[in-house]
């Protein structure tokens, strides 16, 4: 089968490999309809994810077709048109059975890795590096599904391909963003970043009882998506001072809530980007922590901060004694997929949100490094591609 994959740093190349088979019994095998890019691919493209070997399958945002089931599988049978959850969690271990999917003891197939790099293994992502797993991703024609009927979830009659699609990855890490804010209504809540997981991340805020959304970026249409579709007041952070302008659009009393949308790769204008780059380029720091050093200088006293752009190792310059003496309330994870998916179709099929928006670009497989490059540079106003493998 064809698939795009990994090669080296900044190097993808489509290539022929042998078609994935059934190894598990709870093993499913999915004929990939669609496929999106996502903003922490760009961690795996650039270089910040360790453990990435030539020739691994990149994509873990997709649906597709059930074309084979394991014999242990009970619910789904070949046809089930399914979205699958990015995280690859077991669905019986103590974490799972808690509905923490992501933190699963079982879905890393190469936990000592993950161990040794944070204490205790998470659970797997699907073409995510040998850390997570390991897993071939999808990014190509077929894939393997382990867990799968705690992965799969059947895609309700009426919902359009395109916009079940998101509800892999971009929709439940927005929604789990927003969840772990713990909103209350009339909550001011401002969003870093309008990407694919910022936007999804604004839709849930006002689904969960925000009074006001504020979305902060540089790019003039993502924003102008941000208020199109989100209903978002927006700031661009390359014409405004975020801090004053948050200030002043809340009475002087900071956003309620923040969230970061953005993760280790973080832009900011001026001097602390290049201080930040530099420290990166030698390895003293390997993530550039912009977006959370400002959240948490602007966020209310008292406030909740919420983290879902996603960090891979050590930061510098973390304000601390700011987010202590303010009182600050952290969350932060990846996301549990499997917990939210079921609500977030339901979301869809009421048509409450449509996610279908976010996708700019319906390409074919062989275009995924030029789909890539035009992603990661924002170019021809790019928020997703998704690729018909
Ligand atoms: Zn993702
Ligand atoms: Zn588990």
């Amino acid at each position: 089968m064809k698939a795009l994959c990994w090669v080296g740093t900044n190097k993808l190349s489509v290539e022929r490999i042998p078609d994935p088979e059934i190894l598990n019994p709870h093993d499913a095998i999915i004929r990939v309809g669609l496929s999106s890019v996502c903003g922490s691919d760009l961690h795996l493209l650039d270089g910040y994810v360790p453990t990435m070997r030539e020739g691994d399958v990149i994509g873990h945002e997709f649906m597709g077709e059930v074309v084979a089931v394991g014999p242990a599988l009970k619910k789904m049978k070949r046809g089930d048109r399914v979205v699958v959850a990015s995280v690859v969690a077991c669905g019986g271990c103590w974490f799972c059975d808690t509905g923490q999917y992501s933190l699963c003891d079982n879905g890393n197939a190469h936990a000592a890795v993950a161990e040794k790099a944070l204490g205790y293994p998470g659970a797997g992502i699907f073409g995510y590096s040998h850390a997570f797993g390991g897993y071939s991703g999808s990014h190509a024609q077929y894939i393997r599904v382990p867990f799968a009927e705690n992965g799969c979830f059947i895609i309700p009659d009426g919902v359009r391909d395109e916009s079940a699609l998101f509800c892999s990855d971009a929709f439940p890490t927005g929604f789990m963003a927003a969840d772990m804010c713990g909103i209350e209504p009339g909550d001011i809540v401002a969003v870093w970043g309008a990407g694919g997981v910022g936007q999804m991340a604004m839709h849930s805020a006002y689904l969960l009882g925000a009074s006001r959304v504020i979305a902060i970026d540089r790019f003039p249409e993502r924003l102008a998506m941000a208020r199109t579709y989100a209903r978002a007041e927006t700031l661009n952070y390359e014409e405004v001072d975020i801090l004053e302008a948050l200030k002043e659009m809340t009475g002087g009393r900071g956003p309620d809530r923040c969230i970061d949308a953005v993760g280790m790769e973080a832009h900011s204008p001026g001097a602390e980007h290049y201080y930040d780059l530099v420290k990166q380029q030698l390895k003293i720091e390997t993530d550039r922590p912009a977006v959370l050093r400002q959240a948490i200088m602007a966020c209310r006293k008292g406030g909740t901060l919420s983290i879902v752009g996603v960090y891979g190792g050590l930061i510098d310059k973390f304000p601390m004694g700011a987010a202590m003496n303010k009182g600050l309330t952290f969350r932060m994870g990846q996301m549990h997929a499997q917990k939210y998916i079921p609500r977030l179709l339901d979301y869809v099929q009421a048509g409450a949100v449509d996610p279908a928006y976010l996708l700019t670009h319906r390409w074919p497989l062989e275009r995924g490094p030029e789909g890539y490059d035009m992603f990661k540079h924002k170019t021809d106003n790019c928020v997703r591609v998704a690729f018909q493998p």
